[in-house]
């Protein structure tokens, strides 16, 4: 299992962070598998130490004095393939792993269902908190269960896509509901190379297809990452 690192000098939360705002912490606890994670956040619920969980950084804003602050990176990485068949595979994605490489993990294999979420900054686990989604896809369409150490039970346990009330760029986790994400799973489809069809029309204008079209799915990755960087929307 290994145990967690601690730096207790650490560089400003400036340099973790996409709008590199954010002063020294008092610790940062990278945490490299979900064990950590969860014993980690378990001794901190219980302590009095303020802290925050942190994962790629981009959705977050610190102050300038986070001296007394405690940090905890989300740095698990990893995707498994845990289930196949013609029609589909499901994979069980490590909270800290990147959401973008995730997806062109999956552009790369062929399997459809996240390709039009292309280039959206930070981590997989982060992604049911808002039901990341963009160009007409949402990760609640894919997810089917979390790993979820609930802060209020204490309990760990498998949860559910339905567990986390998913609407629109909203989960129960942005209304009180408390606790960390380990991994996610999702059920991505198998269509030959081919994308879900495309229930965004900037993507289907952009490339002169018509609303609801199956594209292939590195053509539907490059058109929303160009769409993206036009409007600065893709962090280097
Ligand atoms: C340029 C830009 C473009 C963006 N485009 C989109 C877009 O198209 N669509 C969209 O939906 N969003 C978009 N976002 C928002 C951002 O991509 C998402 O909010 C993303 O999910 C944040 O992930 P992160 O790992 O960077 O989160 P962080 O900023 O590290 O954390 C965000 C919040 O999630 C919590 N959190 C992180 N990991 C976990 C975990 N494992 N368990 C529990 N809680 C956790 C943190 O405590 C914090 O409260 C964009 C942001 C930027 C800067």
């Amino acid at each position: 299992m290994g145990s967690a690192l601690t730096v207790s000098n650490p560089a400003p939360l400036s340099t973790l962070t996409t709008m590199q705002v954010g002063g020294v912490p008092k610790r940062i606890i990278t945490c490299t598998n979900t064990e950590i994670l969860y014993s980690t956040m378990a001794e901190l619920w219980d302590g009095e130490d303020q802290h925050q969980v942190l994962a790629g950084g981009s959705n977050t804003v610190f102050a300038d004095d986070m001296s007394d602050w405690t940090i905890v990176l989300v740095a698990n990485r990893g995707i498994e393939i845990v289930a196949e068949d013609s029609e589909s595979v499901t994979v069980q994605v490590q909270a800290g792993h990147s959401w973008d490489e995730f997806v062109a993990w999956a552009v790369e294999n062929d399997y459809a269902g996240i390709e039009a979420m292309s280039g959206i900054p930070g981590s997989v686990g982060a992604t049911p908190v808002q039901n990341v989604g963009g160009y007409g896809q949402e990760v609640s369409q894919v997810i089917t269960q979390v790993e979820f150490l609930d802060q209020e039970t204490g309990e760990l346990a498998i949860k559910p896509a339905a567990f986390f009330e998913f609407s629109y760029r909203d989960s129960a986790l942005k209304h009180g509901l408390l606790g960390i994400i380990g991994w996610v799973e999702f059920r991505l489809l198998k269509l030959d190379g081919l994308s879900v069809p495309m229930a965004s029309g900037q993507i289907t204008q952009h490339v002169g297809a018509a609303y609801g079209s199956q594209l292939p799915l590195s053509q539907i990755r490059d058109s929303v990452l160009e769409l993206r960087s036009s409007k600065g929307m893709v962090v280097k």
